[in-house]
């Protein structure tokens, strides 16, 4: 069982993805993201489903295969070794609980989360549609659990998105962990105001809505708002989106800010808009403002600081 623990953030990932020799030619797939950035934040929980099933390394591969509309996992070998993997995901993925987030090998007939190739049965033909076995058995099981692929996360937009997923349900673990009332769900919500906003404008006022009338069962609407807070933050953030929230950010200091401080917020806003400068630019001038006009109502918004700056994860987006 891997529990969770407010201290640290655990992200599963595919072993091979960390530098484990666990392929089936006795290779690896190392991700110097994963583990040379990520992993200074996180504390990764590596496993290899083939080999947690007895298949050494090396080992033959292992192909899906569309068979009379049901997908199998065989070796090249012939093997069928679909029920294996699949019993191995579902005794596992109900221990991941403890987990914030999980990253999977893409492509993989075992760990690939998407676009997987199922190869007809005739040999002839296949087409990029499979989930991996243990794959599916982990979304299965785990439909809070913010998952992405290595080769997906090599786009800023997607690992921003990834890393601000992991870092939000580890923050509402804390919560949970603390114990849901209704003050800290309200309060919760009210942090993650403007994240929600530039994910999904329209969630955030449900999830509101949802938080109006907390007399009825907190815990049942606990389950609610996290299951719709994880599918908004799911969303990509465009940069109509974040210049919105910007500019209502921009609106709280209206007084505070001299005639020449507004027009250069204003124009790093609109060259952010425009896709002269990474979203780095406005966040880090109106941080400074913050700093200089504090407002408690800001400072806590999880927008500002969703993850560790050293990610330099908005620099690129
Ligand atoms: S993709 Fe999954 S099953 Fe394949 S080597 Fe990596 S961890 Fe093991």
């Amino acid at each position: 069982m891997y529990k969770f623990d407010p201290k640290v953030i655990r992200v599963g990932i595919s072993g091979c993805l960390t530098g484990q020799q666990v392929r089936f030619d006795g290779g690896h797939k190392r991700s110097d993201f994963c583990t040379e950035q990520l992993a200074r934040f996180v504390e990764f929980v590596p496993l290899c489903p083939e080999m947690a099933i007895g298949l050494g390394t090396p080992r033959p591969s292992i192909r899906l295969i569309n068979q009379d509309e049901q997908i199998i996992a065989q070796t090249a070998k012939g093997d069928d070794v679909t029920s294996a993997l699949r019993d191995y995901g579902r005794t596992m993925a109900p221990q991941f609980d403890g987990l914030s987030g999980y990253i999977l090998c893409a492509k993989s007939p075992s760990c690939g989360m998407e676009r997987v190739r199922v190869y007809h049965e005739s040999g002839k033909g296949n087409a990029k549609e499979g989930i991996g076995i243990y794959a599916a058995e982990l979304m299965r099981a785990q439909p809070l659990l913010p998952l992405e692929e290595d080769g997906r996360l090599n786009d800023p937009v997607l690992r921003e998105n990834f890393v601000t997923r992991v870092f939000a349900l580890h923050d509402w673990q804390c919560l949970r962990h603390e114990g849901i009332t209704a003050a800290r769900l309200i309060a919760f919500h009210s942090r993650y105001k403007y994240l929600l906003m530039a994910h999904h404008r329209d969630s955030y006022q449900r999830l509101g809505n949802l938080l109006s009338d907390l007399s009825v069962d907190v815990e049942q609407t606990a389950n609610a708002y996290i299951e719709g807070m994880m599918q908004a933050l799911s969303n990509n953030v465009s940069r109509k989106n974040h210049t919105n929230v910007l500019q209502h950010l921009q609106g709280y200091f209206k007084r505070e800010l001299s005639p020449r401080q507004r027009q250069e917020l204003a124009r790093t806003i609109h060259q952010y808009r425009e896709g002269i400068l990474p979203l780095l630019a406005p966040i880090t001038l109106l941080r400074h403002y913050l700093e200089e006009h504090p407002n408690d109502y800001l400072h806590q918004q999880v927008y500002l600081n969703p993850h560790p700056e050293a990610l330099r994860l908005r620099y690129g987006i």
